[in-house]
């Protein structure tokens, strides 16, 4: 089986045998292969999977210096029969070509990220997780790959494209701290880029909210100090009254699939949604007169991460922990990625299934 002219080295590892699905630890595993392309004379060349191993590479590698790298986060899960399934490629797409314009980066035809990913994902197929919930985490990026000191565009790139295990999230509700100093993205800015130097600008103060006790930060804009925009990696939702409302993507927002997916559902489901600027006054009116009944992140890690506790200017508000909303969301699209639930938005797209493995 081959989509393309991918050049195929097969790894000769059975670690997958051994491993255990039922304890998955986050972050170290990778599975047995990865894909690589590269961008030489303005062309996409080289594509390549490969055993996953270490990558060599020049201290004057531009990405190391001024920070041309950028990535996506999508997840392969498995339908009942054993289906390899892939979420929304198309969003996906769209968004890493809007994310490497704004980096000064070459577009990535579709057919070198898709074709990559379905031959690395139909190959690494053994690693998807069997339980509903669970998810090989898929990490597509791409990064400049000259030698050079001096800031200009790099003139050669490498796309990448490397998978691990993700359990079933059964988070605990997380901690958010309004942060009041520091901001994640202006308009204008990366905020609506996955930019790789957008997460370790959050670092900093994402380690003083820990400090404080909060597990992530509820961003405001950098205007004003005023207007939600998101959490970490997350867009962020709340339930008021009968309402869901969802800060507008303004330009400095991530504009979350995850997000996208869930007002799609909602709207379905007959459930009002706005997306609209949010202040956080607004919440704070809305949490005092018992009005603001749910608040939850969203984005492809976790799908939903409820909230249940916002820390502001020294007060902390509270949440009930009864989640109508987003439990209801959550169930929606883990059972549509694992096939249980009919995808009447044709969101997934099956993979061959390997009998050889
Ligand atoms: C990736 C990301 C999200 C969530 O996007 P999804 O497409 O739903 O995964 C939200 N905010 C930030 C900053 C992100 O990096």
């Amino acid at each position: 089986m081959s989509f393309s002219n991918i050049k195929v080295t097969k790894s000769t590892s059975d670690r997958v045998k051994s491993y255990d699905f039922e304890n998955i630890k986050f972050g170290k595993t990778f599975s047995d292969h990865m894909f690589m392309a590269d961008y030489i004379d303005g062309q996409w060349t080289n594509l390549e999977i490969l055993p996953t191993q270490p990558l060599s590479m020049h201290p004057g590698n531009m990405a190391l210096h001024y920070g041309q790298a950028l990535f996506e986060g999508m997840k392969a899960t498995k339908s009942q029969d054993g289906t390899p399934l892939l979420f929304r490629l198309d969003k996906y797409v769209t968004r890493i070509n809007a994310s490497s314009k704004r980096l000064c980066m070459p577009e990535l035809p579709s057919e070198v990220f898709l074709n990559g990913l379905r031959e690395l994902v139909t190959l690494d197929q053994a690693w998807i997780p069997p339980q509903s919930g669970s998810a090989l985490y898929v990490r597509p990026f791409m990064f400049a790959m000259d030698n050079h000191i001096g800031v200009r565009p790099s003139f050669t790139y490498k796309f990448m494209i490397i998978t691990l295990p993700a359990g079933p999230y059964y988070a605990r509700p997380v901690s958010l701290r309004v942060e009041p100093n520091y901001i994640r993205a202006a308009v204008g800015g990366v905020g609506e880029a996955k930019a790789a130097g957008n997460y370790a600008a959050a670092m900093y103060p994402t380690k003083l909210a820990h400090e404080a006790g909060y597990d992530q930060i509820l961003w405001l804009d950098a205007n004003e100090h005023k207007y939600i925009q998101e959490v970490g990696t997350m867009n962020i939702f709340f339930v008021v009254g009968d309402k869901v409302i969802t800060p507008a993507t303004d330009g400095a927002i991530l504009k979350g699939i995850t997000r996208e997916s869930l007002i799609t559902i909602c709207k379905d489901k007959g459930i009002e949604v706005e997306e609209r600027p949010i202040s956080i006054d607004e919440i704070i009116e809305a949490h005092k007169k018992g009005e603001l009944k749910e608040c939850f992140g969203s984005g492809t890690a976790a799908v939903i991460a409820k909230v249940n506790k916002m820390g502001y200017k020294d007060q902390d508000y509270m949440l009930d922990d009864h989640f109508p909303v987003a439990n209801m969301l959550k169930e929606t699209i883990d059972g549509i990625r694992a096939g249980v639930i009919e995808d009447k938005y044709g969101w997934m797209e099956k993979l061959p299934i390997l009998t050889s493995v």
